[in-house]
């Protein structure tokens, strides 16, 4: 069975016998009049037109009022979480599958991780178990939130979309704003998805994109946060461009800031690649829509999106029917050159994040131990 589902890929992506990476990007727009355009006029760095072209269309895009550029994922996601009002020693709810940079980017705003379940289906944060936990774990105190347990502030709820599938979201936003806590969403998997017809990154106070080489769009390196609030979206230009005092000439600084912007040659190409992403996620919408059909006679599940739920479907994932098929399953695509990999191990498992409070995460153990991600690229042909 593993064997046919390899002759599927491989028919995919028409490849008979060349190895077939997870996810590539594709260069079919723009992209070299763009760079060209931008080394011509010498403005390769940290300022010039397409960074400002670039976050005006990625605004409109997601449909938030304001979008900033930044030098990657990771950084928007820290300047997010200081943007939402986080301070050392508070504490950032999040999910404990994801992708290391969230947790990373709580620590790198000098907060702690608590980790809470996701549900099976959306693998993404669970409202009830968000609720569960702060029902029984959190007291309000003068319109903030503390943790009874730690008494630290719980400063955030960092969700994230995990593969582009769009999480209980607006669930999430009511129960955190109950709460008075600010949501920060990692949305770096999932441009181009949205739920209930809103983009996802837009539901909560700031929300985070990445463009690095394996996502559905790429500028090489480079990330985004979104937000509303026009306050904040100055605020978080300001500190990613090292918080320079606008003068002719003086070299005046007001805060500790960061060189965390994107420069304009990579925007150059991101401008490019967002011309792209409608048709890139049409066409991949599809190959998950085949991919569907053909696991659905099979031993176990390829996994689709949830009601009220628009997925960019950025790595598609089977979900094994326990962990000893997973590990068969990775051993022969990828003998095979048919490259898959598992999801992430769960954060609190990891040795830097193994003091941090975790709660009951039986959905997120349960996913561990059976998804693997198989190729997901756009296909050319089928532009
Ligand atoms: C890719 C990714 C990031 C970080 O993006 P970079 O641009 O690589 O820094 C953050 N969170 C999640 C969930 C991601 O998948």
């Amino acid at each position: 069975m593993f064997k046919e589902t390899v002759a599927f890929i491989r028919k995919q992506f028409n490849a008979p016998e060349a190895f077939i990476p997870l996810h590539e990007p594709r260069f079919v727009g723009k992209e070299k009049e763009y760079v060209m355009d931008a080394i011509d006029s010498t403005f390769v760095s940290s300022v010039g037109a397409y960074v400002d072209k670039f976050e005006n269309e990625l605004a409109l895009k997601t449909g938030a009022k304001y979008a900033v550029a930044t030098s990657n994922g990771t950084s928007a996601l820290h300047i997010a979480l200081l943007m939402a009002g986080v301070k050392p020693n508070d504490e950032v709810i999040t999910q404990p599958l994801t992708f290391v940079a969230t947790a990373n980017a709580i620590t790198y705003a000098n907060a702690n991780c608590i980790f809470l379940d996701v549900d099976r289906d959306t693998m993404g944060l669970s409202p009830t178990k968000l609720r569960v936990f702060l029902e029984s774990n959190a007291e309000v105190r003068d319109g903030e939130a503390y943790n009874k347990k730690t008494g630290a502030k719980l400063a955030a709820c960092m969700p994230m979309h995990t593969f582009g599938f769009p999480c209980r979201i607006d669930e999430i936003v009511d129960i955190c704003d109950e709460f008075n806590i600010p949501v920060v969403e990692d949305a770096a998997e999932s441009l181009g998805s949205s739920y209930k017809g809103k983009h996802t990154g837009t539901f909560g106070k700031l929300g985070v994109y990445s463009f690095n080489g394996n996502k559905t769009i790429t500028c090489g390196g480079g990330g985004a946060i979104v937000t509303d609030d026009k306050k904040l979206a100055k605020l978080a230009k300001h500190i990613t461009t090292t918080a320079k005092v606008s003068h002719t000439w003086e070299y005046k600084h007001d805060m500790i800031g960061y060189n965390y912007r994107m420069p304009n040659l990579n925007a150059a190409l991101a401008c490019a690649q967002l011309e792209q992403l409608d048709a890139y996620v049409k066409n991949k919408r599809e190959l998950a829509l085949i991919y569907s059909e053909f696991f659905k006679e099979k031993s176990f599940d390829f996994a689709i999106e949830g009601p009220d739920s628009y997925a960019n479907y950025w790595l598609m994932a089977v979900v094994l029917k326990d962990g000893e098929q997973r590990n068969d399953f990775l051993k022969f695509t990828n003998e095979q050159n048919v490259m898959t990999r598992p999801i992430w191990r769960l954060m609190h498992t990891l040795e830097m994040f193994k003091n941090c409070q975790v709660e009951d995460v039986t959905n997120a153990e349960w996913l561990e131990e059976r998804v693997v991600n198989i190729p997901s690229s756009v296909r050319v042909e089928a532009l």
